[in-house]
């Protein structure tokens, strides 16, 4: 008898794959005593991320970073435009590499840190061009953005339901920022209000408040699962 799924041979007793764990059924076998034949030392280890792989990012991410130092220095003998390729390598190592320490990254950890270096990014590029932009708009737009994914990120983590709802909450939410952002805009670069966030505003009222319809209508939404298959 053979396994369905992967087809290792099987032993007559075993109710389930030893490698894939498909459940084994066979009509002429019934509980018949015996035991596995695939041998449980060449049983495959549980993946576990090693040490050396994430080593070896750090180093992959220190190279580029080393090599844009003492080439921005060569130039003219001081730092100018490393320090932005440097900020750029440390947030999509803080996004990529650094969840991979940890077997089971998790998500309400990781995306805050994500938001906090990247408002620190953009603090640096503020400072470095001398611009005046960071405190009344960079800042506010990336708190607001944070706690809006944030809220999303922990509700659909911890929470088995209500998807629906916390999408498009969280879609109508950011229909609101867009008001907010065209205000800040405004106030920072001296822009006159126009009303353009009206338009994404109405947007995503709209397709946020579809999906909480669809939340508290089961019939709408089964005819939408059935039509999209999700
Ligand atoms: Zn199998």
């Amino acid at each position: 008898m053979y396994c369905i799924e992967c087809g290792v041979k099987l032993g007559e007793a075993e109710k389930k794959c030893p490698l894939c764990n498909t459940a084994v059924y066979h009509p002429n076998y019934v509980d018949r005593p015996g035991k596995s034949l695939y041998p449980s030392e060449k049983m495959p280890k549980k993946a576990s991320r090693s040490k050396a792989l994430n080593g070896a990012m750090i180093i992959l991410f220190l190279i580029p970073l080393f090599v844009c130092f003492v080439a921005d220095l060569q130039l003219d003998g001081r730092l100018e435009w490393s320090g932005y390729v440097a900020g750029a390598l440390m947030l999509s190592y803080i996004a990529f590499a650094l969840p991979m320490w940890f077997q089971k990254p998790n998500p309400v950890i990781f995306v805050p840190c994500n938001f906090v270096a990247t408002a620190l990014y953009l603090l640096y590029i503020n400072i470095a061009t001398g611009g005046t932009w960071f405190l009344s708009f960079a800042l506010p737009i990336t708190v607001g953005l944070c706690m809006i994914t944030c809220t999303v990120v922990t509700l659909l983590y911890y929470l088995r339901k209500g998807r629906l709802y916390i999408v498009g909450g969280a879609i109508m939410a950011l229909g609101a920022f867009m008001l907010l952002m065209e205000f800040l805009m405004g106030v920072t670069f001296q822009l006159p209000f126009i009303g353009w966030s009206i338009y994404p505003l109405c947007v995503l009222m709209l397709f946020g408040g579809l999906l909480i319809y669809l939340a508290i209508n089961s019939s709408a939404r089964e005819i939408i699962e059935r039509k999209l298959f999700f």
